[in-house]
């Protein structure tokens, strides 16, 4: 266990009186689909601060592409959307939700259309695609492949318009603000004005995943885990947190960013090759291709390794002429970026980390543990996922699970009056004598070890190494105190890092997205979640049973 990971509360100095301070009824930390959602609905019972570190656009939201599912079709219905899910979630979903998420989804998608979303359609229907696990086509989608716009372009103009929504961009949240255990906001540095104190009746936490925690991600840099590390840090629950999924198909070149090959190239009918031209799902799982994701990574990963290969390869090329560059025309782009021409050429891909399964444990009205704190999106753990994610539930499970934080916020800003004056809180801890590591050094080597050791295969030497070694630069970094978001960002990335790999250890067995190559069945008597909580000398860890809300 790491003493300096577990006893640090605040990773900055502040004294109040020192400080601007900031008053409003709702503090939203995140601007991707859960927070931009949970914004507007806190919106209508008060005034609402969004505090996002990048540019407000900037999020994996943008980035997504295949689409949001909803079983909106004739020949489709909530149920079996309901189905799908809890088989994919491998018994660690609570059922309960995933029926009250499904059958919501609808009712999202239609907002999102009268806000001005235009998803693809044809003679009026809307159009929808297929993906892996999902036994009927119900994934809504824009532009082919650039949902993750489109309800970024939708929600974030709404957002600015709004005149009780202020957002502060470049604006990066340190650590959320406690006092007599309630959670009263965040101490949080500005771009140009430095650190200030921003106070809330509530803090919505929705700062999206963990993926730059591992060298081979699709996530963008935002995704460093600072909502997670922040809310440990604060006395939340962490819920699963071995559960990374990795993507199956991200585009693999040296030197080049993992590119995301969407699981919606696969719906349309594309072939996972071997080095030798031959396809080889079918060996693994009946449904081929078409397989969930952590079947089809793993499958990869296991080709990768019987060839001593870097890559295995989709192909297209039996797509009738213009189908691919029409339907998917930001993949296509990139593409061609490369001189890839996907009607000639192979497309060479491999699995990198996609998505956090796991998270801030929350109810079903998005309330965490800590009075005061709500969270959603991809930080939080709903129970909708359980031990992995089903294809294009997330923008689902952030436009639900928004909906319903800044619904409670609203409630609460009518209800409970506002914080007037700071309360006490102040944090002064020495500089630490120790050795100073070079921060760029410890991050690129930790994204290292996480692919390597905590990937899509992990077993207990390795993870044991992990632990050791992410517990050995704790020393040198969590002691010391910085005054910039990059440095922050690594001593939150050693923590979650540490919790994963902590949790991974933990849960000896394998189960939806987590593979023990030492205990490669799924054992009956784990369907448990694993709990991370912060203690003064470290991690402490334990498990609870499955419930249904
Ligand atoms: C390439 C890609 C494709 C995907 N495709 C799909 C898809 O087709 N369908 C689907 O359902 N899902 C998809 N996903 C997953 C989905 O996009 C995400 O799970 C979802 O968008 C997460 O939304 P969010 O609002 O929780 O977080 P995000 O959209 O990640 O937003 C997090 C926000 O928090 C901010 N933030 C983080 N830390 C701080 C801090 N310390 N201080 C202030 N702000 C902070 C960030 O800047 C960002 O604005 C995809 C993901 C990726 C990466």
């Amino acid at each position: 266990m790491s003493i300096t990971i577990g006893s640090r509360r605040y990773l900055t100095n502040f004294e109040p009186h020192r400080l601007v301070h900031l008053f409003t009824d709702t503090i939203v930390i995140g601007s991707g689909v859960a927070g931009l959602l949970a914004a507007l609905e806190a919106a209508e019972g008060g005034e609402v601060l969004v505090v996002t570190k990048a540019a407000a656009s900037e999020s994996a939201t943008a980035h997504a592409q295949g689409g949001i599912a909803a079983a909106m079709s004739s020949a489709d219905s909530a149920a079996e959307h309901a189905r799908d899910t809890l088989a994919v979630g491998c018994g660690l979903s609570d059922e309960t939700i995933v029926r009250q998420v499904v059958a919501e989804a609808s009712q999202c998608i239609q907002r999102l259309r009268e806000w001005g979303a235009c998803f693809d359609s044809s003679g009026g229907e809307l159009d929808f695609g297929r993906e892996g696990g999902h036994s009927a086509n119900r994934i809504i989608h824009a532009q082919g492949d650039a949902t993750g716009q489109e309800v970024v372009r939708v929600l974030l103009e709404r957002v600015r318009r709004h005149p009780r929504i202020r957002i502060f961009e470049h604006c990066f949240s340190i650590d959320l603000l406690t006092h007599e255990g309630q959670v009263r906001g965040t101490i949080a540095f500005h771009a140009k004005y430095g650190h200030q104190m921003y106070w809330a009746t509530t803090t919505i936490l929705a700062t999206g995943g963990v993926g730059r925690l591992f060298r081979e991600t699709t996530n963008p840099p935002v995704a460093t885990g600072d909502g997670l590390a922040m809310a440990f840090r604060a006395g939340a629950v962490l819920r699963d947190m071995e559960m990374v999924q990795f993507h199956p198909t991200t585009l693999y070149l040296a030197g080049a960013s993992r590119a995301l090959i969407s699981e919606a190239v696969r719906g349309e009918g594309a072939y996972l090759l071997d080095r030798a031209g031959q396809r080889f799902m079918l060996r693994y799982d009946e449904r081929a291709e078409l397989a969930p994701r952590d079947v089809v990574s793993r499958a990869i990963a296991a080709e990768m390794k019987r060839e001593e290969a870097a890559w295995m390869h989709l192909d297209v090329r039996h797509f009738p002429p213009g189908h691919f560059a029409t339907r998917f025309p930001t993949i296509a782009r990139l593409l061609a970026d490369f001189d890839i021409n996907s009607e000639r050429d192979l497309i060479p891909v491999r699995p990198s980390a996609h998505y956090l399964v796991g998270g801030v444990l929350i109810d079903a009205n998005a309330q965490t543990n800590l009075p005061g704190l709500l969270a959603c999106g991809e930080v939080a753990n709903s129970g909708v996922h359980g031990a992995n994610r089903l294809a294009s539930n997330s923008l689902l499970e952030g436009l639900v699970f928004g909906r319903r934080a800044g619904r409670l916020a609203a409630q609460r800003a009518q209800r409970n009056g506002r914080i007037e004056h700071p309360p006490a809180v102040s944090h002064l801890l020495p500089q630490s004598p120790r050795t100073q590591l070079d921060i760029a050094d410890v991050l690129n080597s930790l994204r290292s070890v996480m692919s390597r050791n905590v990937g899509v295969e992990r077993s207990a030497d390795r993870l044991r190494e992990t632990i050791e070694i992410i517990e050995f630069w704790a020393r040198y970094i969590m002691d010391k105190l910085f005054d910039e978001p990059t440095a922050w960002e690594t001593q939150n990335m050693l923590t979650i890092a540490l919790g994963i790999a902590s949790a991974a250890s933990a849960r000896t067995e394998s189960r939806g997205v987590h593979f023990r190559t030492d205990f490669p069945n799924t054992d009956p008597a784990w369907r448990r979640h694993v709990d991370l909580t912060r203690y003064e000398d470290g991690i402490q860890i334990g498990t609870s049973p499955v419930v249904s809300s």
